[in-house]
């Protein structure tokens, strides 16, 4: 067993766990960052695309924002479309000139790695058989195979980074956990397409029919998602079809419609909100999905991952410059605040804008009372759009 000895363990190489050892080496701090898969598939899996205005300011703040600003988009404003109408808010404006910007998280992955690999510091890609041990003592260590050697690393403190299906969480005692769950009985079949975008903000669309959602990624690319079944094959959607009804659900009766072309990439995904308490069990510190999930409609998940890691660095920061762990002994709790007011806001974003089988007459005429509100009415649309743009991270 070849052992080496590290400040921080990161488990996992997704945006929480790279941000991570990106802010911990803008302190001086260093770090391990191990990730199960390949560079390749890290960097060309495709999923967030909505940067809130305070996960701009982290990675300028971070010195990792060069492309970003080339190439982000940045959005004053959201449409809302339903009853063949579709209505502006403009975000900007009602939150004192926040905004969101459209940036793939792929992208932002590949810019964290690309500064990873910059600073000389270690990151693996293809390790196998993560196990992190000790977690109660001042010296909690990871075993993990790599390069066909059995690895022991000894950190001061392990992040678990390593999202919803790692193995950090349930490294953590059943009885350490509380976990609160909501699965939705529908998912996204979500597309990206090789068609110029038709309008320069995003739609969010709620048809007869179900949810369909208008985004997009350059000036040449689409991103377009379609409620569905949790259990929906994507190779039963043919090209025809998923545009057909996307064509139905997103037109509105002033004539706009999304551009049609060829599909690169399509596939489906559950809906699930999850919080485990706390984020903390000893010297292992959870952050990004492998605490929480959030259904997509709120456009948080990512966000919140940012949130969590900038926490995390600076109370690590206090940690080795002063010796307090205040800042330390404080990330769950207020992780978990962030990460609440995040979940009512996509609970109540997928609630409004989803079909459900189960659904009456009335929860259909309330559905449309409610968004009739919204978009009446300043005060609703300040709360979507102060909610939308995300709260400054704290
Ligand atoms: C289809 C889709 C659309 C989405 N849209 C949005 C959106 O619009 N806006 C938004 O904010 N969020 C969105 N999200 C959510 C967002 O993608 C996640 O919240 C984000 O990826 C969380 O980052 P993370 O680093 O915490 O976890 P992940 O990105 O899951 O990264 C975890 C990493 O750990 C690695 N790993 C796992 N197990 C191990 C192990 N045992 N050892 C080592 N490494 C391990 C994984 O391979 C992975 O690279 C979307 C998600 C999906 C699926």
């Amino acid at each position: 067993m070849r052992s080496a000895r590290t400040q921080v363990g990161i488990v996992g190489a997704g945006p929480a766990g790279l941000m991570l050892g990106h802010l911990l080496h803008l302190h001086g701090i260093d770090s391990v960052i191990l990730e199960s898969r390949s560079r390749e598939h890290v960097i060309e899996r495709v999923r967030a695309g909505v940067l809130e205005q305070g996960t701009v300011d982290l990675m300028s703040d971070a010195r990792v924002a060069d492309r970003l600003r080339r190439e982000g988009m940045r959005h004053d404003g959201i449409h809302i479309a339903f009853g063949g109408a579709r209505h502006r808010i403009d975000m900007a404006e009602l939150t004192g000139g926040r905004a969101i910007t459209i940036y793939g998280q792929n992208e932002v992955v590949k810019d964290l790695i690309d500064a990873r690999l910059g600073t000389g510091r270690p990151l693996h890609f293809e390790v196998d058989a993560v196990g992190v041990h000790d977690l109660l003592t001042p010296h909690p260590k990871i075993r993990f195979d790599h390069g066909g050697a059995a690895h022991e690393l000894t950190c001061d403190v392990v992040a678990g980074c390593d999202g919803f299906h790692g193995i950090c969480r349930s490294a953590i005692p059943a009885e350490h956990l509380r976990i609160y769950e909501r699965e939705y009985p529908f998912g996204w079949l979500g597309v990206l397409a090789a068609a110029p975008p038709t309008s320069e903000e995003l739609v969010y669309s709620l048809h007869d029919r179900g949810f369909a959602l208008f985004s997009m990624r350059s000036p040449a690319i689409t991103r377009l998602y379609l409620q569905c079944a949790p259990d929906e094959n994507a190779d039963d959607w043919s090209d025809d079809r998923i545009w057909a009804e996307l064509i139905t659900r997103l037109s509105t009766a002033d004539g706009w419609a999304p551009a049609v072309g060829p599909i690169l990439q399509k596939g489906v995904t559950g809906m699930r909100s999850f919080v485990a308490e706390p984020m903390r069990y000893g010297r292992l510190f959870l952050a990004g999905d492998a605490a929480h999930i959030v259904p997509p409609t709120g456009a948080k998940g990512l966000n919140l991952a940012m949130a969590d890691v900038r926490r995390l660095a600076d109370a690590l920061d206090a940690l080795y410059t002063s010796r307090r762990e205040d800042a330390l002994n404080a990330y769950s709790d207020r992780g978990l605040r962030r990460t609440w007011r995040a979940q009512r806001f996509s609970w109540w974003m997928t609630s409004m804008l989803h079909r459900s089988e189960s659904d009456t007459p009335f929860d259909r005429r309330r559905q449309h009372a409610e968004l009739e509100y919204l978009v009446g009415s300043r005060a609703a649309m300040t709360s979507l759009a102060e909610n939308y743009v995300g709260v400054p991270f704290d």
